[in-house]
């Protein structure tokens, strides 16, 4: 079975009041779940719009991650107020959290991305971390959420960090799935891959004009968050499981082992875990393009004012026994790192991350 998109999707401007009578249809009595201050009152408006429906919505937040703590409250708030559904309005964690504790309870569950940060908003998968961010694990869900509102309107509040960290992701989607499935024979996982180096492409050419530009009439603004926010979902709707992450994930979910004082956000983690992935392919598997795709991403990823280094994450890899640290769970049974089509060992992580962070120390 197989769950490629969420049952309904809105986009563009008035993304929300289309949805309203679609929403309105769907439940009485929803729990709307978020999380930050930044969109308080974005969520508020969401809130006042659905109780001018007669729509009895009631609120809670997260307090830390989507996380176990955070995912028993949540539900027991659903018990008792007898929730019909979750109304997710925020960014991926949120999203993730909203979707996990939907299904649980068997209830619909709305994602309204309050950002293009991420593609958690389309997918039928959540992320699980500790209260501290340390990932977990990711479950797969047996459906995408039942609505999608993707209101570009919203989006536009958000800061532009969000943006760029959603690029990074984005932009994953084909250097970790060409590298995994490039040889499954399934014509749908051929697809997808193809549909995510187009998605790369795009996001190549539009990705500085659209952080850095207006958001009237930019189409750079509009396809680049559609292409991160919807289009990078699709492809994991299309492929599949077996449209794999590969070593930019695997070694996010490391670096999220290591606490540091400022956080940093899921696509700016994984932007440093793909400049790694093809330093890897590079080393291990001969890939002579991988050179020259990091040189073409750090040029972009620099525009957009994105991390490259673990320095950069706030992590010093020579203290703590970081280093070790991240080998290991980047190497760890149950690693996406071992969907690569060749052996990495933990002495090739410590050699790739030692390489990059001393090289890029040079520059
Ligand atoms: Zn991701």
């Amino acid at each position: 079975m197989q769950s490629i998109s969420p049952e309904i999707i809105f986009r563009g401007v008035d993304a929300w009041q289309k949805a309203l009578p679609q929403i309105t249809k769907l439940t009485r009595n929803p729990l709307i779940l978020g999380r930050s201050d930044n969109t308080h009152d974005l969520r508020k408006k969401i809130s006042r719009d659905l109780k001018k429906q007669n729509i009895n919505a009631k609120s809670a937040n997260l307090y830390f991650d989507c996380c176990v703590e955070d995912i028993s409250r949540v539900k027991n708030i659903i018990s008792k107020n007898k929730s019909d559904s979750v109304i997710a309005a925020g960014g991926g964690k949120v999203l993730d959290a909203g979707k996990y504790i939907a299904e649980c309870l068997n209830i619909p569950c709305i994602t309204i991305p309050l950002s293009a940060s991420t593609c958690a908003g389309w997918t039928a998968l959540s992320n699980i971390y500790t209260k501290n961010g340390q990932f977990i694990k990711d479950v797969a869900l047996r459906s995408c959420p039942k609505v999608l509102v993707y209101d570009h309107k919203f989006i536009q509040t958000a800061p532009s960090r969000t943006l760029a960290s959603g690029i990074a992701d984005a932009l994953a989607k084909w250097y970790e799935s060409s590298i995994t499935s490039s040889k499954i024979d399934d014509g749908l996982v051929q697809q997808a891959i193809q549909i995510s180096r187009v998605l790369r492409d795009q996001l190549l050419i539009d990705g500085e004009k659209a952080l850095n530009g207006e958001f009237e009439n930019n189409s750079s603004w509009r396809n680049t968050i559609e292409a991160c926010g919807l289009t990078a979902g699709l492809v994991g709707g299309i492929g599949g499981e077996k449209c794999r992450t590969a070593a930019a994930h695997a070694i996010h979910n490391a670096i999220t082992q290591i606490i540091t004082p400022k956080k940093f956000l899921h696509g700016e983690i994984v932007g440093v875990g793909l400049l790694l992935q093809l330093r890897l392919e590079e080393m291990k598997n001969n890939n002579k393009l991988a050179d020259q795709s990091i040189k073409q991403l750090l040029v972009l990823m620099e525009e957009l004012n994105l991390p490259t280094t673990l320095a950069h994450l706030g992590i010093n890899v020579f203290e703590n026994q970081n280093l070790d640290k991240i080998a290991d769970f980047t190497c760890r049974d149950k690693s996406e790192i071992h969907f690569l089509p060749f052996e990495i060992s933990k002495k090739d992580i410590v050699e790739v991350i030692l390489n990059f962070e001393k090289q890029k120390i040079k520059l």
